[in-house]
């Protein structure tokens, strides 16, 4: 697991968090391939502005997403690092703080204990900040969130259409609450926040 603070670790008591994952969600997928350096990272249209939203509710927003580049050997984990803290700086120019970023740097064939949809991400950040998983929220683009969110005892919020899928059970999106675009992330999430 590779873990990226910006953020001072452990408030006092208690609190949510938004854990959001990364690609797909905050920046373009890259079809086929993986975000390697900066230059790569294309920001979804309307993300920018979404957080800027999100971040009115106080909540330490924490990103969570695997990066398997890293494991297949087609990015260093300096690399990563990089390119984490140019998101942290492009999303601090537009008042957003990005807490910190968890990211599991496995393959799928390295059986790790940390790629989504385990929930180690999401706990790991939990301890680090004291963070209440039953009253935080995880926003993200695929199946494998969903379950990760469901597995740390957090509420799933599924973003865009949910094409991501990774079983044949057709189901798995009902009873999801869902933003479809970037307008609708704040009052989805801040909905999700007041029922949990
Ligand atoms: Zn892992």
């Amino acid at each position: 697991m590779l873990r990226i603070l910006f953020s001072d670790i452990k408030g006092a008591t208690k609190s949510p968090a938004i854990f959001i994952d990364r690609d797909g969600v905050i920046n373009r997928r890259r079809p086929g391939d993986y975000v390697l350096n900066w230059s790569q990272f294309t920001f979804m249209p309307g993300i920018q502005a979404a957080l800027k939203q999100l971040a009115t509710l106080g909540l330490p927003i924490i990103v969570i997403s695997n990066q398997a580049a890293v494991g297949k050997g087609l990015l260093d984990r300096v690399g990563l690092e990089e390119i984490t803290k140019h998101l942290h700086k492009a999303l601090a120019a537009d008042g957003v703080s990005l807490a910190a970023a968890y990211y599991c740097p496995h393959r799928r064939e390295d059986n790790c204990l940390c790629r989504k949809p385990k929930p180690a991400l999401l706990q790991s950040a939990a301890d680090d900040f004291n963070i209440e998983l039953s009253r935080s929220i995880f926003i993200g683009d695929s199946q494998t969130d969903v379950q990760a969110a469901r597995a740390a005892g957090c509420r799933p919020v599924l973003f865009g259409a949910g094409l991501h899928v990774c079983s044949d059970s057709p189901g798995w999106k009902a009873d999801l609450p869902v933003a479809l675009t970037t307008q609708d992330l704040l009052q989805v999430t801040a909905k999700c926040l007041r029922g949990a």
